[in-house]
């Protein structure tokens, strides 16, 4: 038998693939499942970029880049980030990668060393604590769902957690897999025990271009005194509906960023070339696509509410990205629910549970607004709600 390394054997397979692979396995039999567990916008990328990746193709686009990115979409992101307020970061304060997933990865390579602290709050997205394990982190967790998951109520359990033994705190906002998006109250809050106790802070703002009701997300390195602790971290999957492209990017002080480019460069090299080609377009010329996504998501997010809201379920209202997280079992075993809503419903959600949060299940409202009915009937027919 093989010996494994202890870093692989502290971490568990990811909680939604295992969901996914179980309604491949009933669609496989013949079934018809509804599957809210997924964590990707339901919409083809958007054409103008799909054709500026073809441009690219045809423009010999197709060799390694330089390790952090093409200079045009570094510019390109530097220039969003201004715009956003986050002015501290020019082009050699980024690191373009493929996906946000492997961003997160190289900023826990860097900073995190064996026995280091990682405060998280939770409900909170399974891969940050997978990263955390793998990097030889220890975490310490604050509940944010006795509070419907806004962040303000937490902040004296928050203060309790964290320490100067804390290295990093990830914040997501608007988050996977609550949706909510926090105050900047709440993030001033947060500000303060960082300057406190010297915390360098994540904030993962991949679903920002996803809010409702003119709420707008702040981005916590625009509060005075974050500058040059928040290391800001964004990508091309949720806003423009390109997860399988695989495009990513953090934005960090210039010393993170020299050492966390060697991770990046001794590991995936750089990002793919025609993809970086294709995000200039995203991030330049795909207002409106991003807009009618976002309506379509705000109108899929109220029609559900209702119909939980009809079957008597507490789900706090979310404002921002396209999950919700009805209190399914409040008394009782969300895993449990959840086997049951796939093998008696066909409906395929996430546990709560898997991200730190029992009693709530994680759907996602990417999908049909017949297909989101068709899954609310069937939980009811299943007495499940
Ligand atoms: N951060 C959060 C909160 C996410 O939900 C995801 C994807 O599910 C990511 C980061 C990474 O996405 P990607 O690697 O596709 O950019």
């Amino acid at each position: 038998t093989m010996d494994f390394a202890s870093r692989v054997e502290r971490v568990e397979p990811s909680a939604t693939l295992a969901i996914s692979n179980k309604a491949a396995e009933l669609e496989a039999e013949g079934k018809d499942v509804v599957d809210l567990s997924v964590g990707e916008p339901d919409f083809d990328t958007p054409e103008n970029i799909k054709d500026a990746a073809k441009d690219a193709l045809d423009a010999g686009h197709t060799g390694y880049t330089s390790s952090n990115g093409i200079p045009e979409l570094k510019e390109a992101i530097a220039d969003s980030l201004h715009d956003d307020g986050l002015t501290q970061y020019g082009p050699d304060n980024l690191i373009v990668t493929p996906g946000g997933k492997q961003a997160l990865y190289e900023i826990f390579q860097t900073i995190i060393d064996d026995g280091d602290e990682v405060a998280l709050l939770d409900p909170a997205w399974v891969s940050y604590e997978a990263m955390a394990k793998l990097a030889g982190g220890t975490l310490t967790r604050v509940d944010t769902a006795t509070h419907d998951f806004q962040l303000e109520g937490a902040l004296d359990d928050l203060a309790d957690a964290v320490s100067d033994e804390t290295e990093l705190l990830v914040v997501n906002s608007p988050g996977n897999p609550h949706g909510a998006v926090y105050s900047r109250d709440a993030l001033e809050g947060v500000r303060d025990l960082a300057v406190e106790h010297d915390i360098t802070v994540i904030s993962d703002e991949i679903y920002k271009e996803i809010t409702y009701d003119g709420v707008e997300a702040v981005s916590l390195g625009t509060l005075e005194g974050m500058e040059d602790r928040t290391i800001t971290l964004n990508g091309f999957s949720k806003a423009y509906s390109m997860t399988g492209w695989r495009l990513g990017y953090f934005a960090a002080p210039e010393e993170l960023v020299s050492q966390a480019g060697k991770v990046h460069s001794h590991s995936v090299s750089c990002a793919v070339n025609f993809v970086q080609h294709a995000g200039v377009e995203a991030i330049t010329n795909t207002d409106d696509a991003v807009e009618e996504m976002r309506q379509a998501f705000a109108e899929r997010r109220e029609f559900l509410m209702g119909l939980f809201e009809d079957h008597g379920v507490h789900v706090p209202e979310p404002q921002g990205a396209f999950y919700m997280m009805p209190e399914i079992a409040p008394d009782g075993d969300d895993t449990e629910w959840c086997d049951q809503a796939i093998s008696e419903a066909q409906v395929a959600t996430v546990p709560g549970t898997a991200f730190g949060t029992p009693g709530y299940a994680r759907i996602s409202y990417a999908n049909s607004k017949e297909r989101l009915q068709e899954a609310v009937d069937r939980l009811a027919e299943a007495d499940l709600i």
